[in-house]
């Protein structure tokens, strides 16, 4: 442990070891690794879902000494001397409003090129953002694209196998550009099948209907088809709306439910109430 002053409330640091990297989306696709950690100490508990920090040395632009940044813990479970983490990662570009060039995110670069062995330091863990109620006949809808579906699939284990069960009504709305970014729900991996034959729980999947859409704008069209229910579950007062992945998750929701309460106005007014009534969790990053 090594005392990082530098970043308030962070007072600790953890390294771990990179034990597993494997890319799980196509080579034409986002690539999104599944990446394993070890900790041989582990003097917190990591549960699934919660949030670790990457903290990537430096220097870096702007003389920034540290970069830091957030992933959640897809899954957790005991490893020989501590805790395995595995974490989802998608490698970020993002282009220089200036200059037109292209640069790579500095920590998800760092994660998705560390090879077995390398050491990575991390902080936390940190409380997932997700507010999970207490009563199990509460409704649960969870809307999310891309590596946004870790905290989800965190949150269906918790209710189904940690918690024993759930009479809620639970929906999952998922949204990627093609069939295999359905992560945990494609041919290399279906984690999420173990879940299909519970009665109260049932996953959409919606790909892009064209090639220049992105995983947002097939989320927002899944949305649309079946806008009726969502609205319905949405007029219960015991309904829980959990947003993951992209920002433009967010954006898909208000555009479609905008038109389900007839104007963009009435819509905001029942997203406020869902709000300040603490019914409303995001996860949402660029
Ligand atoms: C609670 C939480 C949980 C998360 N969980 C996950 C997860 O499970 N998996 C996952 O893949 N991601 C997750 N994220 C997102 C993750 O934390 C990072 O934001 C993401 O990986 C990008 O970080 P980076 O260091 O690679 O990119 P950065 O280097 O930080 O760049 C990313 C963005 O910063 C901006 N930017 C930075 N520098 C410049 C510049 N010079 N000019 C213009 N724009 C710039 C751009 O908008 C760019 O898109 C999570 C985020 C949060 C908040």
């Amino acid at each position: 442990m090594n005392p990082i002053p530098y970043l308030p409330g962070r007072t600790e640091t953890h390294t771990a070891t990179v034990r597993d990297s494997k890319r799980i989306t196509p080579k034409d696709a986002d690539e999104v690794r599944q990446i394993v950690l070890t900790l041989d100490e582990a003097p917190h508990y990591y549960p699934e879902g919660q949030v670790v920090g990457v903290l990537v040395p430096g220097p870096h632009p702007f003389g920034n000494p540290y970069h830091h940044r957030y992933y959640t813990i897809a899954h957790s479970e005991p490893a020989d001397h501590g805790v395995a983490l595995e974490l989802l990662v998608r490698r970020c570009f993002y282009i220089d409003e200036v200059s037109g060039e292209r640069y790579p995110g500095i920590a998800s670069n760092h994660l998705c090129d560390a090879r077995l062995g390398d050491r990575v330091t991390l902080t936390g863990p940190y409380p997932s953002p997700f507010r999970m109620p207490a009563d199990p006949a509460s409704n649960l809808l969870m809307l999310g694209t891309g590596t946004g579906i870790a905290p989800f699939r965190a949150l269906l284990r918790q209710i189904y196998r940690s918690r024993g069960g759930w009479q809620g009504v639970v929906r999952l709305y998922y949204g990627a550009k093609t069939g295999t970014e359905l992560l945990y729900m494609n041919e290399l991996n279906n984690d999420l099948a173990q879940y299909y034959d519970e009665a109260t729980f049932q996953a959409f999947q919606a790909v892009r209907r064209n090639m220049l859409a992105d995983e947002g704008d097939a989320l927002r069209d899944g949305l649309a088809d079946h806008v009726a229910d969502i609205w319905h579950l949405l007029q219960a007062p015991n309904t829980h709306v959990y947003l993951a992945g992209m920002h433009k998750v967010a954006a898909a929701l208000d555009e479609v439910l905008a038109r389900a309460a007839g104007s963009g106005e009435q819509w905001q007014a029942l997203k406020q109430r869902l709000i300040e009534e603490r019914r409303w969790s995001e996860l949402t990053y660029h």
